[in-house]
């Protein structure tokens, strides 16, 4: 046998990950993604789906997909500069770009394809990226694959940005990159003052509306609208899979910079398109976040009354101000001690552990939905404050 061969090596490797309460496992889930599912044959409370709004199984979203399949079949064949543009992209691409009030938009097969085909799309080895300290990994991996160079601002400091900016200057061209909502710890980016920086600063502006898009704004199409920025951004990227309750993603800008994906983003070209179905469940998605503002209040509601009740219990929630509640324990195995004290009290809260957020930092992350009811969420604060004091938490 060889003694470093190719198993031996990984178990050393999971091992080693094991050790540091590190390791992940998949949950398998029975059923669809609602507010109820069942894991372990216990049906359980999820607080840990991004499907914001309840529109993953929803009966218009299902009716979409169906007729889709019927109409269009299930594969898209190829990428759309081989097997040609089918209709249900074009449709959801032009509704995107009338939702997120640009000239055009541009549908990859998921977020993580957007950021990396955009990023390394646009900027190079003579350009330099400004990226929040906690920005999504796909951020992270589409600034490196890019080749340009990177400067890591901390996380919302405009001072630390500006000093950057300033120090920065010699490159061909610059972006700053954030995401809206940062996806681990819900708060929000101050995106009037980047533009303002941007502007004094002649630099480019991408936004990641990932968990803003259906959720903030008057119709829902994300922070950028809901501060009135839409003209000030250059690249909008956002998915369709969390509030939207789907799969997929988009980036809106200006027809160049369409174009310019179109010809050259790898993350676009060289990848079968998305499934027919699932743009024609995007679009029915996107109606009904426009028609149905009542889902975003109620998600808001349900937000406030779980981060006031969370924290009048004494836990430390961070400076989340959206429906995503990190609930902040520090130590890895407390807080998946926490994730099990909580699945037997029949919550479902998903413990966040490096390198997904920082050494030390480790939480749970809540993610209400719309479609919680307040007696639910209030069974959810229950599980907290037992789990909580069972281990000393609070
Ligand atoms: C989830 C997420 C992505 C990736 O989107 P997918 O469509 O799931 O690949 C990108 N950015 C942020 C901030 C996210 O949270």
């Amino acid at each position: 046998m060889r003694e470093h061969g190719f198993r031996e090596t990984l178990i050393c490797r999971l091992e080693k990950i094991k050790g540091g309460n590190l390791y992940r496992q998949i949950q398998p889930v029975e059923g669809p993604q609602e507010e109820w599912v069942t894991i372990r044959g216990q049906k359980t409370l999820s607080l840990s789906s991004n499907n914001y709004l309840g529109l993953a199984n929803h009966p218009s979203l299902k009716k979409a997909a169906v007729r889709a399949v019927k109409e269009f079949g299930c594969g898209a064949g190829a990428s759309r500069l081989i097997s040609g543009s089918m209709i249900a992209h074009e449709k959801l691409e032009t509704r995107l770009a009338q939702f997120k009030k640009t000239e055009s938009a541009l549908v990859f097969p998921t977020g993580y394809h957007a950021n990396l085909g955009t990023l390394s799309a646009l900027m190079g080895q003579d350009d330099i990226i400004f990226s929040d300290a906690l920005n999504h990994a796909s951020i992270i991996d589409g600034c490196r694959l890019s080749g340009a160079n990177i400067k890591v601002f901390r996380h919302r400091d405009m001072d630390h940005l500006k000093k950057l900016l300033k120090e920065h200057t010699a490159y061909q061209h610059r972006l700053i990159v954030v995401d809206t909502v940062f996806s681990m710890d819900g708060d929000i980016a101050p995106l009037a003052d980047i533009v303002e920086l941007a502007k004094t600063h002649n630099t480019w502006v991408m936004v990641d509306e990932a968990h803003a898009t259906g959720v903030f704004g008057p119709n829902g199409a994300g922070i950028v609208e809901k501060l009135g920025l839409s003209q000030d951004i250059d690249i909008q990227m956002g998915t369709l899979g969390k509030a939207l309750g789907c799969m997929g993603a988009y980036v809106a800008g200006n027809h160049d910079l369409i174009e310019w994906l179109t010809n050259k983003s790898r993350g676009f070209i060289y990848t079968t398109a998305l499934l027919p179905s699932a743009a024609a469940t995007a679009l029915a998605a996107l109606e009904l976040v426009q028609k149905e503002p009542i889902r975003r209040i109620h998600l808001m509601e349900n937000s406030s009354l779980l981060r006031n009740d969370l924290s009048q219990l004494g836990f430390n929630l961070g400076s989340s101000s959206s429906q995503i509640i990190p609930v902040l324990i520090g130590s890895e195995s407390t807080t998946l001690s926490l994730q099990e004290e909580l699945f037997n009290r029949g919550v479902w809260g998903q413990a966040v552990r490096p390198p997904t957020i920082p050494m030390g930092t480790s939480r749970i992350r809540l993610t209400p939905m719309a479609t919680h009811t307040k007696d639910q969420l209030r069974q959810v604060v229950t599980a907290f404050s037992e789990a909580g004091r069972a281990l000393g938490i609070i």
